[in-house]
């Protein structure tokens, strides 16, 4: 048996010796262009479909799944063969739909206010189980009638230390179910190597970083990479990713209240944008509830103010919508468990003030 969405089209040629020539192709097609299971496929002989449904094994197994936003958040949690777990969401908008991916069970980087990193690392993911994740929430869109225009490498896991597979995974995406580099985005905590390996690589990939700081004091002590891959290193390779394939760049910053939120912040973090030719635009994400930190996100309307900040300073800013915080499915969340419970305070932010649609996730442009 071989990982249906990891077998690569030699090893299908070998599953189907003695078929017709036309058959490879007709069976990739529909695996990655239809996003048909092999048992769906009329066009196929009967006794075919049964032995590739059988043969073509999938790597996913379904443990549960939880919507919110009225529907339009899925959040699907799968158990990985050896048992470990991972999550990917689902997220419709008017306009698209995305899904953001895990590239590993658990994460090594430990970053504090992050759920993913709280948990520490289990494994890495296979190219198989990255796109497998993608065909089959993009099955979930298509049933309702939509079809996945973005992917965001933003799940669990770091993807610049799961490269390979990472990058196979990409390039099936990209190649075969058919969405265009700019709408793939792989998000980086700052390993400053893997940034500058994904600049030599073919694909103009949109590429994100996790700043959260603009100063190598603040940033060694939210993101523990910082102190092997400081501000300056980081900013140069990111330079370079900017050069190599002329795509802006993207800073997350997960707004914590007076620790990174500050007019000073907004400050620093304008200067760093506009080092580059093309300045970069900034992903503000108040910071989500996890278990493990007890530090407390920046009220909304302190969010909007840090924007309107950034703005005046020159600096394309978007407030990243909080998607799914209710079944734990927003960034920093994932942590392949239970919902995190929510105080009722909490959930009524989500419902205030301004129009979040027009501050929207900026995870594409
Ligand atoms: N490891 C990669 C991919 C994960 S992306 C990376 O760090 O970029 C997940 C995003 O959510 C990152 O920007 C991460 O810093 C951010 N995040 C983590 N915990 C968060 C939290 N509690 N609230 C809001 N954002 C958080």
């Amino acid at each position: 048996m071989i990982p249906r969405y990891g077998a690569t089209r030699a090893e299908l040629d070998q599953l189907l010796v003695g078929e017709p020539r036309y058959r490879v192709d007709q069976v990739w097609k529909g695996l990655y262009g239809e996003l048909s299971d092999p048992a769906d496929m009329t066009a196929v002989p009967k006794a075919l479909r049964s032995r590739l449904d059988a043969e073509l094994e999938l790597s996913l197994r379904p443990v549960s799944e939880f919507s919110s936003d009225k529907g339009s958040t899925i959040k699907f949690l799968w158990e990985l063969d050896g048992g470990s777990r991972i999550e990917t969401v689902l997220m419709l908008y008017p306009d698209r739909a995305t899904v953001c991916v895990s590239t590993q069970a658990g994460c090594a980087m430990a970053c504090g206010f992050c759920a993913t990193g709280q948990a520490g690392f289990t494994r890495h993911l296979t190219p198989g189980e990255i796109v497998e994740q993608v065909v089959r929430a993009a099955q979930r869109a298509k049933a309702m009638g939509r079809r996945v225009s973005n992917v965001v490498y933003m799940g669990m896991g770091e993807p610049l230390a799961n490269e390979e597979p990472v990058w196979q995974s990409l390039v099936r995406i990209h190649d075969d179910i058919g969405i265009s580099a700019r709408q793939l985005t792989v998000s980086t905590v700052g390993v400053v190597p893997g940034i500058k390996r994904l600049a030599a690589r073919p694909l103009p990939v949109s590429l994100a970083v996790s700043l959260h700081a603009a100063n190598d004091d603040l940033r060694d002590s939210l993101v523990p990479i910082n102190r092997r891959y400081p501000i300056k290193v980081l900013m140069e390779a990111c330079g370079e990713y900017l050069e190599a394939k002329g795509r802006r760049l993207s800073f997350e910053w997960a707004l914590i209240a007076d620790v990174n939120d500050r007019p000073s912040d907004a400050i620093e973090l304008a200067s760093l944008c506009r080092r580059f030719r093309v300045p970069a635009h900034v992903n503000l994400i108040p910071l989500n509830p996890t278990p493990g930190y007890a530090v407390r996100g920046s009220a909304k309307s302190h969010v909007y103010a840090f924007a309107d900040q950034l703005i005046e300073l020159g600096v394309n800013a978007t407030v990243r919508r909080n998607r799914g915080t209710d079944i734990a499915a927003a960034c920093g969340q994932l942590a392949a468990g239970q919902p995190v419970k929510m105080s009722s305070k909490s959930r009524d932010d989500r419902h205030d003030d301004r129009d979040d649609e027009a501050f929207d996730d900026g995870y594409d442009d």
